[in-house]
């Protein structure tokens, strides 16, 4: 029997997830909810994918020549489980609604922590959802980072964390966000929230991030200092990296050196809308000195959350146990392991 899963909110997270539960075996999607009868929508009914609406958006999509499949509300009742993916802090305002209809939801890493009864990372804390009716997946960076910090736990004493987050300031298709000609200091205070949402999955770790947004739309870049007891050489910590699921290196001869050279390898290799859901490290960023490992990795804002998403519907269900889980979405997406080039 596979698990229904609908998905509320078909923008940039949205449809990614809409295409990765399409290639699940043990998942159907029932359809997708979108506000704007818009490309994107045209897309997703172009594609074969039932497009549900609110009643008050009908007009719209009608003028639009956009086939819809029902309403919304239509849409839940037919699922098991709802991924919200609407803007930060819509999830929070469509929890009622579920709650209403008693369906369990993920929500998105825009949303405060305290819409959901946990939050999630696969690789740190997969059974911590079990039985949950309420989970969120964690933003872009604080996924990042919580795979990285994980892996890095998984075979050292993690003593404590610093970030510095160099974040791409609007997704491609974004055509009003900025800046555009500034670094942006985004908070100004320490620590950026980011350090408060790793705390969301692993409590007790002492870490402190700072962050900022440059003109770029690519990917996110972080720079991370992690204090471990005993002292690691570089090749333990790169081999420990790259045994991890979901962290790619990449190498000192291939060149790579910067986020635009990661997108084009990933167009060269055919990755649909050139996703990247897998972290990406420099190896030869990778330093260590007195028990202080020092790295540089990229984040592909647009699709690590992917993965994530899927892993958590089977958590929550109980569906699979954690590696099953994680190989699964793993193989379906595609996703690389080790060095990627
Ligand atoms: P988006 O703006 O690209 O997409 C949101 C979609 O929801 C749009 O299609 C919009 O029309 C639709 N929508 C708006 N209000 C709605 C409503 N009331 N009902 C149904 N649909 C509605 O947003 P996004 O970038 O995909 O972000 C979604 C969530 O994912 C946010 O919580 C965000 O913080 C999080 N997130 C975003 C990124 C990223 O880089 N874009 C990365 C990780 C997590």
């Amino acid at each position: 029997m596979k698990i229904k899963v609908s998905v509320n909110g078909y923008g940039t997270i949205g449809k990614r997830i809409a295409d990765a539960i399409m290639k699940q075996p043990d998942m159907e999607l029932v359809g997708v909810s979108k506000l704007n009868a818009d490309y994107e929508a045209a897309i997703a009914v172009r594609k074969g994918i039932k497009l549900y609406i609110d009643e008050s958006s009908k007009e719209n999509f009608k003028k639009a020549g956009i086939e819809v499949a029902g309403t919304k509300v239509e849409m839940i009742n037919d699922s098991q489980i709802v991924i919200d993916a609407t803007p930060d802090g819509i999830g929070a305002k469509n929890k009622a609604l579920y709650v209403s209809m008693k369906k369990p939801a993920i929500f998105q890493g825009g949303e405060d922590a305290d819409v959901a009864e946990a939050s999630f990372s696969a690789l740190c804390n997969y059974d911590e959802v079990k039985g949950k009716n309420y989970v969120r997946v964690v933003s872009c960076n604080t996924t990042g980072m919580l795979r990285v910090i994980c892996a890095l736990k998984n075979s050292f004493k993690v003593r404590k964390v610093r970030v510095v987050l160099i974040r791409r300031a609007a997704d491609p298709r974004e055509v009003k966000k900025g800046p555009i000609n500034s670094i942006l200091l985004n908070p100004v205070e320490l620590p950026s929230h980011h350090a408060v949402d790793v705390k969301t999955v692993l409590k007790d770790l002492d870490i402190l991030t700072m962050a900022y947004v440059v003109p770029t739309t690519l990917m996110h870049v972080h720079a991370l200092m992690v204090q471990v007891d005993g002292n690691p050489n570089r090749e333990e910590i790169i081999n420990v990296l790259e045994s991890s699921r979901r962290i790619l290196g990449v190498s000192k001869e291939s060149k790579i050196a910067s986020t635009a050279e990661i997108v084009e390898t990933f167009r060269d290799i055919g990755r649909i809308r050139y996703d990247v859901p897998e972290v990406v490290f420099f190896e030869d960023s990778v330093h260590s000195s007195n028990g202080e490992i020092f790295l540089t990795y990229a984040v592909h804002q647009e699709s690590i959350v992917v993965p994530e998403n899927i892993d958590a519907i089977r958590a929550m269900f109980g569906l699979k146990e954690k590696e099953e889980s994680i190989s699964l979405t793993d193989s379906t997406l595609g996703l690389l392991r080790g060095r990627l080039v």
